[in-house]
């Protein structure tokens, strides 16, 4: 096929949906690669290496003009005047973004969201939620371990002993693991929650304590357990007891990291205006939730202000929406791996496009084909 790869243009985005790496190997698979002069320099992939790998470089129109285009992002509205009707599209089209899907079925383009492939074994190689996960709880500690200033580590020195770092994590998912991984190897003690007990083992693994908020009620307990992997919301009272721990550990805290998201609704609210009054100044919180929390209210803490970093009631907010954008080079490499599989369910032998909804990745990530919204 001829594919296309656009220089990502959406504010902050320094992400690419191929790097030298996956190119080579589009290549080998028979297809014509046409990469936009710059697309992969924020990502730390010159324009030679792209030609090293057997792409050609080539102009905006020319890239979004292709038959298959890879982009990281969502098309923008001048993005989408300059893709042709019938072309294929692959990338994170936000499958909860209704409005933007039905832009895409009206453009005509059959258009694949990796966020929505199912978390199943098979799709696991392709799973850009997880990917991008690890990188943004990562970068999430480093940015923490900048702002604050005092150390991660304990050390005891000749004048005197300075202690460990508390850290904090809610939210315990991809994201949060990674971040008590870093903040581990910084040498950080943490304690970290999640509705899903299952997580407790996993969080002790990695060796901080598990801040544990019974399930009481059947109700509570249903809820707790999740849908395919993902959190539900859970019912007010459990969530008033967690409330209740969470604000004892986080009036304790040095860095708090908050990455609490429910799949297609706002994010919940865990650390409110009093518990930020409630720590130590210089203490800094990161929202990997900011910019999905619910209207009004940035992420995981209402005082978060999505994209900026702010000082409120002595504490260090940081509201960054794209932290693996941050990591450009290793989030791309990434992303462009998970691509390169998806890519094995839609292309044939030949290089030639094919649609198989049997496929169950297929089917899931599917969000619009031959001028409709086909999001399941
Ligand atoms: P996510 O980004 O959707 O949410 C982050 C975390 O926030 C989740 O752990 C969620 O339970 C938690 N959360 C939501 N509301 C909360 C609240 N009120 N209080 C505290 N925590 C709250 O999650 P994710 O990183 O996409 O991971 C979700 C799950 O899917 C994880 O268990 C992960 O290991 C699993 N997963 C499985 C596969 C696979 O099987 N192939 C692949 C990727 C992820």
């Amino acid at each position: 096929m001829l594919i296309g790869v656009p220089l990502e243009t959406a504010a902050g985005e320094t992400r690419v949906a191929v790097t030298p790496e996956t190119a080579k190997k589009l290549k080998a698979q028979g297809h014509v690669l046409r990469v936009q002069s710059g697309a992969g320099v924020a990502a730390s992939a010159t324009d030679e290496a792209y030609v090293a790998a057997g792409a050609e470089i080539v102009d905006r129109v020319a890239a979004l003009g292709a038959d298959l285009v890879l982009k990281v992002r969502a098309p923008l509205a001048d993005e989408l005047d300059m893709m042709k009707p019938g072309a294929v599209l692959v990338g994170m089209l936000n499958p909860f973004d209704r409005d933007g899907l039905q832009k895409l079925a009206d453009a005509r383009l059959t258009a694949f969201a990796l966020e929505a492939a199912p978390r199943t074994t098979r799709a696991q190689s392709m799973d850009v939620l997880s990917s991008q996960a690890n990188i943004a709880g990562y970068k999430a500690v480093m940015i923490a371990a900048d702002k604050y200033q005092r150390l991660f580590p304990m050390l005891m020195t000749a004048a005197g002993t300075i202690k460990a770092a508390r850290v904090v994590v809610l939210g315990v998912g991809v994201a949060g693991l990674q971040a008590i991984a870093t903040a581990k190897r910084l040498g950080a003690v943490i304690e970290a929650t999640d509705v899903r007990p299952a997580v407790k083992e996993q969080v002790e693994s990695l060796g901080a304590k598990f801040i544990d908020v019974p399930t009481e009620t059947p109700e509570e307990k249903e809820a707790a357990e999740g849908v395919g992997g993902y959190a539900k919301p859970m019912p007010p009272a459990w969530l008033e007891r967690q409330k209740i721990e969470v604000a004892k550990r986080v009036a304790l805290a040095d860095v708090v990291i908050t990455t609490a998201l429910i799949p297609g609704r706002a994010a919940p609210v865990l650390v409110t205006e009093d518990m930020v009054k409630s720590m130590k100044p210089g203490s800094v919180i990161v929202d990997i939730a900011a910019g999905r929390g619910a209207s009004g209210i940035d992420g995981n803490c209402p005082l978060t202000e999505a994209g900026r970093t702010v000082v409120k009631h002595g504490v260090t907010l940081v509201g960054e929406t794209n932290l693996p954008a941050l990591v450009a080079a290793d989030s791309s490499s990434l992303y462009a791996r998970n691509v390169l599989d998806f890519l094995k369910l839609v292309v044939d032998k030949e290089a030639a496009f094919k649609l198989d909804l049997e496929d169950d990745i297929v089917a899931a990530c599917l969000m619009a084909h031959a001028g409709e919204v086909r999001r399941k």
